[in-house]
């Protein structure tokens, strides 16, 4: 009943930038008409499904929830959300997020907070005192899918913003390994590290909308040249013979006891369902979040070069101004605070005089990263850790302290600097009630071991 929200309400989470009732209902028309004609249906069949303002949709707004690119109308469909489309889903609306997927909260987009549907015990929550963040960037998708808005979303994960959100509002979503879902039409944050994901209610929704997303792409130069696997056939919660590995360096200092406790709990299902588990190490974890800190801002700085006021949104030209001053005025008008601390760290990382101190060290530390996976590969064949260092925390906690917001994504960087696969499933409450992720982290190209260990938790 907790989930259950008025129309009113549904409204003031502010989950939805733009809605197309009239694309989800061709969908569904088109279903009934291919029901009615004793045709098989398509996968997604009608489906309602919420598009995160990333992806580039054909005649609709799409602005990555900044003011750069207000009023920007693609010319072209992004290819996942053609594939959705496809497989016979409609698109209920574009969804709210951290401004070029850059933050934890949502609460870098230019349109304003999202907030999540739980309320804390203390009555603290939704709209009153305290409204809490629903995660980020994909904050409108978590919302939206956690108030059961929509049945599934799109999420994209560059640094957790699939796995977070999905934690904060307990609900699942998967990053798949990269380049198993194509980046063409996707607004781009971090190339060598964004990768689109579903978002639903439970893990067999993500397996049947990961299928539909995935696939190759030859209009992507990193898209996978590989058949997408039948994952939803291949559930199965019977985890007989499978080795779990627990990376003690996950074990931060200052972990609420209460995520160690829902690590333990987490352990303790997976041995029900018939895993061992073995401990494993990962030493070069305490490197990821910097490493991550220095590399997605390098790749944004050089991927926002294209927002000049030239081809895109918005163009501030001051009377009698020159081409440089259009630049300056309409990317210091259009891009928001975070967005412009990333492009400045980004372009300092990169600059001649720094490149081979900040850039070039991320780099060899993301090596090192990949190569603990591998390592740790030989004992074990997934890892279990919590989503995340806490619950969803209050609007307004963190915004004005980067680092603590950073600080967040702990647990969720090294797995997307090594590409792999990973998974965050509802893993229970907290002591104010609110929902606590476990993340499922897979070799590459095994999602299905990930959604497997996923189905024996939930
Ligand atoms: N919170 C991280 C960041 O701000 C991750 C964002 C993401 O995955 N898109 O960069």
């Amino acid at each position: 009943d907790a989930f259950i929200v008025k129309v009113s309400q549904a409204k003031a989470l502010n989950a939805f930038l733009v809605e197309t009732p009239d694309h989800a209902i061709a969908a569904a028309t088109a279903a009934d008409t291919a029901r009615a004609a004793g045709e098989t249906l398509k996968p997604l069949a009608g489906v309602p499904i919420g598009m995160k303002d990333l992806f580039c949709t054909k005649g609709v707004t799409t602005t990555a929830a900044s003011h750069i690119l207000e009023g920007f109308t693609p010319t072209y469909e992004s290819t996942v959300s053609q594939n959705l489309w496809d497989a016979g889903a409609g698109m209920l609306g574009k969804l709210n997020m951290d401004q070029f997927a850059m933050g934890s909260s949502n609460e870098t987009s230019a349109f304003g907070n999202v907030i999540s549907p739980w309320k804390r015990n203390d009555g603290n929550g939704v709209g009153g005192n305290a409204a809490l963040a629903p995660g980020g960037s994909s904050g409108g998708s978590s919302s939206a899918v956690a108030a059961r808005l929509c049945p599934g979303a799109t999420g994209t994960d560059t640094g957790g913003s699939i796995r977070q959100p999905a934690a904060f509002t307990g609900i699942s979503g998967i990053k798949p390994t990269y380049g198993r879902c194509s980046r063409w039409g996707t607004i781009a944050f971090a190339s060598s590290l964004d990768q689109a994901g579903p978002m639903a209610r439970d893990v067999r929704d993500c397996a049947i909308l990961l299928e539909a997303m995935a696939g190759f792409d030859s209009k992507d130069g990193t898209s996978l040249q590989l058949d997408v696997p039948k994952w939803e056939a291949g559930l199965s919660a019977s985890l007989a013979g499978l080795r779990v590995g627990i990376p003690k360096e996950y074990r931060v200092d200052g972990m609420p006891e209460e995520i160690e406790a829902l690590w333990q709990k987490g352990i303790d299902w997976l041995k029900d369902a018939g895993a061992t588990i073995v401990e494993v190490s990962l030493p070069h974890t305490k490197y990821a979040l910097p490493a991550y800190y220095i590399i997605a801002p390098a790749e944004a700085s050089s991927n926002l070069a294209r927002y000049d006021g030239v081809r895109y949104g918005i163009r501030d030209l001051p009377a009698g101004s020159g081409l440089q001053d259009m630049y300056a005025a309409t990317r210091a008008d259009g891009f928001g605070p975070e967005v412009k601390r990333r492009i400045m760290i980004g372009t300092y990382v990169l600059s001649a005089g720094y490149y081979d101190a900040y850039y070039t060290q991320a780099q060899k530390i993301r090596t090192l990263i990949a190569r603990d996976f591998e390592k740790a590969w030989e004992t074990c064949d997934v890892l279990l850790t919590p989503t995340a260092p806490s619950a969803a925390f209050a609007l307004g906690e963190k915004s004005a302290d980067p680092i603590a917001m950073y600080l967040n994504d702990v647990f969720t960087v090294p797995s997307s600097l090594a590409g792999l696969p990973a998974m965050s499933v509802p893993g229970g409450l907290d002591k104010q009630g609110l929902p606590l992720g476990l993340q499922i982290i897979g070799k590459p190209l095994d999602e299905q071991g990930v959604l497997n260990a996923g189905l024996a938790i939930e």
